[in-house]
């Protein structure tokens, strides 16, 4: 929320938790992120957004990242080599 609110001004609420009693286990390793809405904005529209880099070559990327996959590891794999990949493009493209 903190990082949201200080890079893209957005102000998120959390609606609900799809694990509410995780927290309260030992050993419970963590948690993971759920899809995000924002309104009056389509979900790609709102992610597309948070996948614009903050400035040349900063990007975020993760499990939180990616609309369809958000919460796996397949969004932290898929969001990460989409990152790497515009880096490596925008190298290239400055040497031509
Ligand atoms: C109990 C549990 C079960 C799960 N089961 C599945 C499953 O079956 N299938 C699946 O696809 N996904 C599963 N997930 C989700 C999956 O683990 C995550 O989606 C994935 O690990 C997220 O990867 P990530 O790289 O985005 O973030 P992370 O794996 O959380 O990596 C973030 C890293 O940043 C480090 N870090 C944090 N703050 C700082 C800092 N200030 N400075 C430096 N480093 C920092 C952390 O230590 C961490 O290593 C599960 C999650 C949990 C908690």
């Amino acid at each position: 929320m903190l990082v949201l609110a200080k890079t893209l001004n957005i102000q998120p609420r959390i609606l609900n938790f799809s694990q509410p009693k995780w927290s309260q286990i030992g050993q419970f390793m963590g948690c993971y992120s759920n899809v995000a809405l924002h309104p009056g904005m389509t979900g790609p529209e709102f992610y597309e957004k948070l996948n614009t880099p903050l400035c040349d070559r900063f990007y975020l990327a993760g499990e939180a990242f990616d609309l369809d996959h958000a919460g796996y590891v397949t969004a932290a794999y898929k969001t990460g080599r989409n990152a790497a990949n515009h880096i490596i493009e925008h190298e290239l493209n400055k040497t031509k």
